[in-house]
């Protein structure tokens, strides 16, 4: 048995393959292709990030995954159960968070979990409702009126309903979108606790420095095609980009030569900005020409790539490729 009540562990918590989305048309509307093939696994523990600039078809992919969209082609399993042949075992496996913002009028945040334990037929003894109230921040509001509820309120709500059944992969589509900065990192805290103990993550969010920090792998998505798939370290290395930011004791006219064979831009005054190749280039050496072209460093300043230049550079790739 796992920390989550299930009895087999799968190597991967979610994979599909050849997944296929085309929503179809009507009289005014075009079919669209959101999914164009698309073949990932969610290794079981990961905390993975699923980017992508908006219509990418990250939420269809999500939706296919919890049953509320139907696919075109291709599989998927969640768990190792298959979403169609063993839906209702797919289903108990995951617990997804919506982009959309729903609530129920008529139930406190209290009532609602009950009710959705209760959908779940999680015992009255193994609920965890004050648990999840408190982690989420609602306690104060547990018997609160749902349509006293901000809109950051009834997104943690939504984040709470998912965590009821304790399911062993957890999906975010968006969930922090219009929570405030204090509140996003008590539930990150929380949802890092959970990946801690063995519930695998998969979230979306338009904050690339969130999933920099939070994600230990990461997929790009495109146009409904996956562009990349790795873990955030071996996705950040390559680019192998590094820049150094030097200022020095007087103005400079120009690029010195020393520098020249260095991709170096000069700022005006008195700073200079040198990118160079971190797995061929030490930054030894770019210090080392920096004094051999005569110029005294006072201040000195490294800047890593991030996955937004990753995450820029691949997407902007792919759009010249669908062009
Ligand atoms: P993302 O979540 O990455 O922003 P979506 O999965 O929501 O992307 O959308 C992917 C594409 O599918 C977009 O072009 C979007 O307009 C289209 N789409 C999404 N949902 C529907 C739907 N219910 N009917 C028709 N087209 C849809
Ligand atoms: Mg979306």
């Amino acid at each position: 048995m796992t920390a989550n009540g299930m009895d087999s562990a799968p190597a991967n918590a979610v994979d599909t393959v050849n997944l296929c989305k085309t929503y179809a048309g009507n009289g005014k509307q075009q079919p669209r292709t959101a999914l164009r093939d698309i073949t990932l696994s969610l290794p079981r523990g990961s905390f993975f990030g699923l980017l992508g600039p908006n219509g990418a078809g990250k939420s269809t992919l999500i939706n296919i995954l919890a049953g509320l969209v139907v696919r075109s082609s291709g599989e998927a399993r969640v768990w190792g159960h298959d979403i169609d042949r063993e839906m209702r075992a797919a289903r108990r496996a995951i617990g997804v968070v919506p982009q959309e913002l729903t609530f129920d009028p008529f139930f406190t945040p209290r009532e609602s979990l009950e009710l959705q334990a209760g959908l779940y037929g999680v015992p009255k003894a193994r609920r965890r409702t004050d648990e999840i109230l408190a982690a989420v921040g609602l306690t104060d509001m547990a018997e609160a009126y749902s349509r006293s509820l901000s809109g950051g309120m009834r997104r943690r709500l939504l984040v709470a309903k998912a965590l009821v059944h304790s399911p062993p992969v957890l999906i975010l589509d968006e969930p922090t979108a219009g929570v405030d900065v204090d509140l996003r990192r008590q539930l990150w805290s929380y949802i890092r606790r959970l990946n801690g103990e063995g519930t695998t993550v998969m979230l979306t969010t338009h904050y690339l420095q969130e999933a920099e920090e939070l994600c230990d792998w990461i997929a790009i998505i495109n146009h409904g095609r996956l562009i990349a798939c790795d873990s955030t370290d071996a996705l950040l290395a390559r680019l192998d980009a590094k820049e150094m930011i030097v200022t020095v004791d007087r103005d400079i006219e120009a690029v010195p030569d020393a520098l020249k064979r260095f991709n170096a831009e000069n700022k005006g005054g008195r700073r200079l900005v040198i990118h160079y190749p971190p797995s061929r280039v030490h930054s030894g050496e770019v210090l080392a020409a920096v004094q051999e072209a005569g110029l005294t460093i006072v201040d000195l300043a490294t800047k890593e790539v991030e996955l937004e230049d990753i995450f820029l550079r691949l997407t902007s790739q792919a759009d010249e490729e669908t062009k």
